[in-house]
């Protein structure tokens, strides 16, 4: 984590605080025009980058349902303790915790690169996802206004896509996403796994609220789109319950969701050591059975897994939720 204190005095632009110069430790961040701190998102820096291509490749030996991915930004301040995309914040210099939160890559010209590459003769329409790495909805898009542009040139291209969010920016976009579908698919995905507002607020603290969500997929439902609840990730002894897993999806075919998956926590390095550590302020107790369920690495016993499927699957069929995910993870593999 950086120290950035003494590097915001004097650069002033309207609201704005702004250093034209690379930071220690970033002078390599490809494409780096400038950083940013705004009274607005007080605690969080953006490193404003030239992105110099918009869709990634998902390797052949993936088994997901989408063959690119757009990530407009980097770092999330939804700031999920158990977030897997930490890791990625390594590969920057940054730490895969505080500055994960808080030091935010925004591609602010993604959507106009997007647009070159999805006009290419060769672009070939495959399916492409967006939220599988960190959120395009986060807090930062209600200042940077990415996403609009996105759709726009993934709908002028009929290209069908899915987006996965805890965001609730996205009903800003509504209209524009209906509009899209009636060129190309378009999924909406709501990630959701817990009602309790006080492990939330701990676990997820920069998130909407679990009501908040709820609204949100009711919003988008209203809007005609289909809209698929990611409940994940399921918390081991803490929201498995039985009536804990009744409540969440009862409530997501309550909000009209149109399906639903259920997934255990992953632990994978990068993000195994944050939420260890919440586990032992939050839930100490909990520290010893969490070190033998995990025992095995970033994957929750397959015994658990298993019976957490079990427990689900009648719950999910009662409802009529039981269809196939547009994020299914690459086996063993999630968020
Ligand atoms: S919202 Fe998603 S990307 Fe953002 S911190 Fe949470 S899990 Fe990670």
């Amino acid at each position: 984590m950086f120290s950035w204190s003494m590097r915001w005095a004097g650069q002033s632009v309207g609201n704005v605080v702004s250093d034209a110069a690379a930071l220690p430790g970033l002078e390599e961040m490809p494409g780096l025009v400038r950083t940013v701190r705004t009274p607005e998102f007080a605690g969080v820096t953006f490193h404003e980058v030239m992105a110099r291509s918009a869709l990634n490749h998902v390797p052949a030996t993936s088994d997901v349902p989408f063959r690119w991915t757009i990530n407009p930004y980097r770092g999330c301040t939804h700031g999920c303790v158990y977030c897997f995309a930490r890791q990625t914040h390594s590969y920057l210099d940054l730490d895969t915790g505080a500055d994960f939160d808080a030091e935010i890559v925004v591609k602010v010209n993604v959507a106009e690169v997007l647009a070159r590459e999805v006009a290419r003769p060769s672009w070939g329409r495959e399916a492409v996802a967006l939220g599988t790495n960190t959120d395009p909805y986060q807090r930062a898009e209600g200042r940077y206004r990415l996403m609009p542009g996105i759709i726009e040139a993934l709908a002028g291209s009929a290209t069908p896509f899915s987006i996965l969010t805890k965001g609730t920016t996205l009903r800003r976009d509504l209209s524009l996403l209906a509009e899209a579908a009636s060129r190309a698919p378009v999924m909406m995905g709501v990630s959701l796994a817990l009602l309790d507002e006080t492990v939330q607020e701990t676990l997820e603290p920069g998130t909407p609220s679990p009501r908040a969500r709820l609204e949100l997929v009711r919003s988008i439902r209203a809007a005609g789109l289909p809209c698929q609840v990611l409940i994940a990730p399921v918390l081991p002894l803490l929201t498995d319950r039985d009536d804990d897993l009744e409540r969440v999806i009862t409530a997501v075919a309550e909000a009209g969701a149109t399906s639903a998956s259920v997934m255990a926590l992953h632990l994978r390095p990068g993000a195994r050591e944050w939420f260890l550590r919440w586990l032992g302020e939050q839930h100490p107790e909990l520290v010893e059975p969490y070190s033998e369920l995990y025992r095995g690495g970033s994957y929750v016993l397959k015994s658990y897994a298993s019976d957490l499927a079990e427990r689900t699957r009648p719950l999910l069929r009662r409802f009529g939720l039981n269809r196939p995910s547009a994020w299914r993870q690459p086996s063993r593999d999630s968020s």
